[in-house]
């Protein structure tokens, strides 16, 4: 069925210029080529890996999110327990909540999807690795036939103000506002204070693209079961915020409680202490901040 909307739409199309073919088949140029961004000595971090030890351990229950520290140099690792499940992280530097998970411009120097080798950036003015993933147990995945794949930083998070939009509902668990609860009971502030430091997410184990033909943002049901995980080298001292996703393994819908949710752990190992041989956080980004003046 089209609406009015999408008639009018389409008696508004302009024609297309004798030439149209030709303008589209230019081929595409990447806009950040990034063969020149500094890469992670993955070797190194694993190496450092092998010394280290469970230093801490958090269970994010299903629909619901926990807040969880990681000094730098250490590991984090989240996996998938009792059953398939999506999670929504936010990253943000420890002692500076300004500085924070940067998905946009994670997207623009890696792609939409992110895996072994790849990094979360900061947003600016520091615009600095945050944590670098040095192991993912679903990396076989690749691209899938609809254009799909795993890690996503091309969604925002589920949040009570589109659902409300799309569906006029009143819903208290999406991703959004589990993160602000955590993030209001790990800082001790008001849901008020807390909300404003929530920001777009790395989509843990989510599957998810763009349709060929609309270019709508789907999502299939998680390849993720339990066992599979990510971990990350944390770069700089890093609170975390990860939300066991209500739509559970995003097969369906979410933003609602009918999805079969499960939890997510999250746990932390750090290295001995002479493991990583002079590595240091890297310092934040090095443009002279006088934009022009
Ligand atoms: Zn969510």
């Amino acid at each position: 069925m089209s609406s009015p909307q999408s008639a009018s739409q389409s008696a508004t199309t302009p024609t297309a210029p004798s030439d149209a073919d030709t303008r589209r088949a230019i081929r595409p140029v990447i806009c950040y080529p990034n063969d020149t961004l500094p890469k992670p000595d993955v070797e190194l971090y694993r190496g450092a890996r092998e010394t280290a030890k469970k230093t801490d351990e958090v269970l994010v229950p299903a629909r619901d999110a926990r807040c969880f520290t990681v000094p730098a140099g250490s590991f984090f690792r989240i996996s998938s327990v009792e059953g398939p499940q999506v999670g929504d992280l936010n990253l943000w530097n420890r002692d500076d909540l300004s500085e924070r998970f940067y998905s946009g411009k994670t997207r623009a120097l890696h792609g939409t999807h992110i895996t072994t080798g790849e990094r979360m950036w900061s947003s600016f003015p520091a615009m600095r690795p945050m944590a670098t993933i040095i192991e993912d147990t679903l990396g076989w995945y690749g691209m899938d036939a609809f254009g799909g794949s795993v890690h996503d930083v091309i969604g925002t998070r589920c949040d009570p103000y589109t659902g409300n939009l799309l569906a006029d509902s009143q819903y208290h668990y999406c991703c959004h506002s589990n993160l602000t609860r955590a993030l209001a009971d790990h800082l001790g502030v008001s849901l008020q204070e807390a909300e404003p430091h929530v920001h777009d997410v790395l989509n843990v184990f989510m599957c998810t693209g763009f349709t060929r033909d609309t270019g709508q943002y789907f999502m299939k049901a998680s390849p993720v079961r339990p066992g599979d995980y990510l971990e990350f080298f944390a770069e700089i001292d890093l609170l975390g915020g990860l939300s066991a996703c209500p739509g559970g393994d995003c097969s369906s819908e979410h933003s609602s409680d009918t999805a079969a949710c499960y939890p997510l752990l999250v746990e932390v190992f750090t290295p001995q202490s002479d493991a990583l041989k002079g590595w240091q956080p890297p310092a934040a980004n090095a443009y002279d901040g006088t934009h022009g003046r």
